[in-house]
């Protein structure tokens, strides 16, 4: 297995990016038959999750109803003034993994894999590996 690094442009501060269609590149130039498309995000201040990518308007919720629940002004310590940043990225995690079945990334139906971002716009990157079971 060797990883492959994703760019990933981010245009709003608070951003899920649907990033199946360039995982599914990445699972179909392994030439992994079955296994594991592992994703990580290195960073502290962007995430990734897995959820539906049917309809756009619930990316649009999620964000929006976590700009609600962490707001950017409270009562932080972290003098960088990103810490509800830091803490929606610990809420959706640093990585995710989805099984790889016939040499295609075998997701639910409605399901996407999205990159989260919670202080861009910037560019991030993603890490992507596949193995075989
Ligand atoms: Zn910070």
């Amino acid at each position: 297995m060797s990883w492959v690094t994703l760019e990933v442009k981010t245009t709003r501060r608070a951003q899920l990016v649907d990033i199946t269609e360039r995982l599914a590149e990445a699972v179909t130039g392994s030439g992994v038959d079955d296994g594991v498309c592992h994703v990580y995000v290195p960073h502290t201040t962007a995430g990734v999750t897995i959820n539906e990518g049917a309809d756009p308007d619930v990316a649009r919720d999620i964000e929006a109803r976590l700009e609600h629940l962490v707001p950017k002004e409270a009562d932080y310590e972290h003098a960088e003034g990103n810490s509800d940043s830091h803490i929606k990225t610990a809420l959706v995690g640093p990585s995710c993994a989805a099984p790889v079945r016939g040499g295609k990334l075998a997701l639910g139906t409605w399901q996407a894999i999205f990159l989260c971002e919670w202080d861009g716009p910037r560019t991030r990157r993603v890490e992507v590996g596949v193995s075989a079971l």
